[in-house]
């Protein structure tokens, strides 16, 4: 069995199209939805990201105002434009750019963003309302590979799901998510015993790891649908994720690549977020 794609770019381009008519419709009614983002600090991946974050806003009609603080900003300071932002009605989402400088409380800081407003999804508020079932925002990453089941029709009902990582950005939200979905939820992380065990009998494997080869062929039930959520580097330096693709892709049902697969998601989640807030706030 040769696994097909599910291809991250192409339902990207779908999310982003969908969130451009849905802004459209707001701005139509007098609402421009505008994310709101800050950046402490010249961390060269952090520039990369909101780069990114800015273009794909503007790409669907959002509007995204970035602020760059220097590095030495106090946490009062970072604090007191976060409130400020918070207070903004013409702002609906706020993403605070992780991570921050060093001499910064990290949580504090996401904690002080308002819930309605927090299209990270990383605010303690936001995995409370994904644990009981509630309005909430999800986080970008695991809802893009909810997403990417759903685009294959995938019913996840009584099926065994496998989660591979406990992060709190992804591993847990994607087990709630899935559990949210009646899967039944196995979560793994690097204490668990024989992983391969667990993965042998699961019929989705999602690898949410940071280590290449953490998933090979021979730890994959056939016809399994595998999401790799992994970013690493390869002997070449090119990216790559955790899931030895070459060897899965041949007993797994359906497979996301790296790249192409869960990063365009995650981006393109973002801007669903946001859409929502402002679809919320407007009411
Ligand atoms: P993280 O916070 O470092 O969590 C990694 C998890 O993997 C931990 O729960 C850890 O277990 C577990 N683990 C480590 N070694 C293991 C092993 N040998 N077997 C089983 N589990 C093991 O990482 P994260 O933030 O969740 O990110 C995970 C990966 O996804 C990274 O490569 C990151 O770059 C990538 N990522 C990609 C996107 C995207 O948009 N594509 C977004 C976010 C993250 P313990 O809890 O026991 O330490």
């Amino acid at each position: 069995m040769t696994a097909q794609i599910i291809d991250g770019n192409a339902l990207a381009r779908k999310v982003r199209e969908e969130v451009a008519g849905r802004t459209q419709a707001l701005k139509a009614k007098g609402v421009q939805p505008h994310l709101a983002i800050l950046l402490v600090g010249e961390d060269p991946a952090s520039q990369v990201y909101v780069k990114h974050k800015v273009a794909d806003s503007e790409q669907t009609g959002l509007k995204a105002t970035l602020e760059r603080h220097p590095a030495t900003m106090s946490e009062a300071d970072l604090l007191a434009r976060v409130k400020a932002l918070n207070e903004d009605p013409s702002v609906h989402g706020i993403l605070v750019q992780l991570p921050l400088p060093k001499h910064m409380d990290s949580h504090r800081v996401i904690e002080t963003i308002s819930p309605a407003k927090d299209v990270d999804g990383f605010h303690v508020a936001s995995a409370g309302a994904l644990m009981v079932g509630q309005p909430g925002f999800w986080p970008c990453t695991p809802y893009g590979c909810l997403k990417m089941l759903d685009s294959i029709g995938y019913d996840l009902k009584g099926k065994h799901a496998v989660v591979i990582g406990r992060s709190n950005i992804v591993g847990k939200p994607m087990a709630m998510m899935l559990l949210g979905r009646d899967a039944t939820v196995t979560i793994c992380h690097s204490r668990t015993k024989d992983l391969a065990a667990f993965t042998r009998q699961a019929d989705v494997v999602v690898a949410a790891v940071g280590k290449r080869d953490v998933l090979t062929r021979d730890m994959v039930k056939p016809g399994a649908v595998v999401i790799d959520v992994g970013m690493n580097r390869n002997d070449e330096g090119k990216l790559c994720g955790d899931v030895d693709f070459a060897g899965v892709q041949q007993v797994a049902g359906w497979i996301t690549p790296v790249p192409g697969g869960v990063g365009p998601m995650t981006r393109a989640m973002l801007l669903a977020n946001t859409i929502e807030a402002a679809e919320r706030a407007a009411g």
